[in-house]
C-alpha cells in the first residue's frame, strides 16, 4: 500500500505545528490548565491544542479527512472551568492567526471520526500526558490506518534525549523505511541488535500503572538482561527501540481488562517496524488494527530489534502464567 509524498508531508507539518504548541505549553502551564476526564486520566489544553493544530493542519493540505483522535471537544463544550480560552490561546499563537473557539471545537471535531472506516488517521495528541505535566517525555503520535493496516506513522517527541547530545526527534514511518528528523537532518533508521541477551536493554512506562513493573524484572531476569530497565513515558519507547538505545519493550498488563488504544500504538508500531524490529502483544501476536478504536484482540504489547523477539515472548508467557 502506498502512501503520496503530500500525504506523508501533511502528516510531518501537522506534527511539527504541534510539537511547536506543546513545547511552548510545556513548563507553563497553569493550575485551571488541566482537567481530570471521565476515565480518570488528566488532560490539558496543549492536549486539546495539539489536535486542533495537527486536524487544521491536516484538513488544510488534504481536505476532508477521516480522524479517530484521543480527545473529544465535548469535554471543552462541558468543561466549566474555562479550558476553552486557554487553548484558543495555544493555537492562536501557535498558527500566528485569530482561531475563534467555534473554529477550534470545529477543529478538534475532525478527531470524531470512525475507526471502521476503510481508510483513517488516528492521533494521540499528547501521548503521555503524565510525563508531559512532570516536565519529561511525551510524543505527538498520528498515523495513517488502511484496511486494518498502518501505512504511515509520524512521532514527533520533542524531548527525546539523542545520543549525539541533542533533544528532540521526530519519526516517519513509510514505505516500508523509518527515518529520522533531528537537529535539522535527515537519516535512515535500522535497528542494530544487541549480540546477545545479556546485553540487552528494555524500556518500559515510568508509571507502574500502565506496565507491570515487578513482572517485567523476573522476565529480564530470566533473559539475563542486567542493565537496568530504561523508563520512558509515551511512544518514545518505540524510538528508543528503533534507535537501538533500548532493545526490547514490555508494556505488561495490569489489569485483566484494560484493551489498548490504537492511537497509543499505530505510530510507534510502524516506526519500530520499518526500522527492521517486530512488535506482538504478549502472546506473540500480530497488534490487529482491523477491530476499531481499540486493540481488542491484543493484551498488552512486546517491541524488540527483532533477533531475540521470540526468547522475550517466551519468557513473557512463562511469567504471565
Ligand atoms: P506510557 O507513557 O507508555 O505509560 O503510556 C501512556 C498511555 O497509557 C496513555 O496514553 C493511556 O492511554 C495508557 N494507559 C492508561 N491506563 C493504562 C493501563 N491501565 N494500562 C496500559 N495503558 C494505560
Ligand atoms: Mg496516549
Amino acid at each position: 500500500m502506498t502512501v503520496d509524498r503530500p500525504t506523508i508531508d501533511a502528516a510531518i507539518a501537522a506534527v511539527t505545528a504541534a510539537a511547536d504548541l506543546t513545547t511552548s505549553a510545556q513548563g507553563r502551564l497553569l493550575a485551571g490548565d488541566t482537567l481530570t476526564k471521565t476515565d480518570d486520566s488528566p488532560v490539558t489544553v496543549a492536549d486539546f491544542g495539539a489536535q486542533a493544530v495537527v486536524c487544521a493542519v491536516l484538513t488544510d493540505s488534504l481536505g476532508e479527512i477521516e480522524m479517530v483522535g484521543e480527545e473529544d471537544a465535548n469535554d471543552l463544550v462541558d468543561d466549566r472551568s474555562g479550558l476553552l480560552d486557554g487553548v484558543a490561546g495555544l493555537v492562536s499563537s501557535t498558527l500566528a492567526r485569530d482561531v475563534s473557539p467555534a473554529t477550534l471545537l470545529d477543529w478538534i471535531a475532525v478527531g470524531s471520526g470512525s475507526a471502521s472506516a476503510d481508510r483513517y488517521w488516528t492521533l494521540d495528541p499528547i501521548d503521555g500526558t503524565k510525563g508531559f505535566l512532570r516536565g519529561d517525555q511525551y510524543a505527538i503520535a498520528l498515523a495513517l490506518i488502511e484496511h486494518g493496516e498502518v501505512v504511515l506513522g509520524v512521532l514527533g517527541c520533542p524531548n527525546y534525549p539523542l545520543t549525539s547530545g541533542a533533544r528532540g526527534a521526530t519519526f516517519v514511518a513509510a514505505h516500508g523505511e523509518t527515518h529520522l528528523l533531528a537537529a535539522g537532518e535527515r537519516t535512515q533508521v535500522n535497528v542494530v541488535p544487541p549480540a546477545s541477551l545479556d546485553v540487552a536493554r528494555f524500556c518500559e512506562s515510568v508509571e507502574s500503572g500502565h506496565s507491570d513493573q515487578g513482572q517485567s524484572a523476573q522476565i529480564a531476569e530470566q533473559l539475563g538482561m542486567t542493565a537496568e530497565p530504561y523508563r520512558i513515558d509515551s511512544q518514545c519507547k518505540y524510538g528508543a527501540i528503533a534507535l537501538s538505545d533500548a532493545n526490547v519493550y514490555l508494556r505488561l498488563p495490569t489489569r485483566a481488562d484494560y484493551v489498548e488504544k490504537i492511537w497509543d500504538h499505530a505510530a510507534g508500531k510502524l516506526v519500530v517496524e520499518n526500522a527492521g524490529g517486530r512488535v506482538t502483544d504478549v502472546h506473540g501476536a500480530p497488534l490487529d488494527f482491523a477491530r476499531g478504536a481499540r486493540l481488542s484482540a491484543n493484551s498488552g504489547v512486546i517491541a524488540t530489534s527483532g533477533r531475540f523477539h521470540d526468547e522475550v515472548v517466551a519468557a513473557v508467557g512463562n511469567v504471565l502464567s
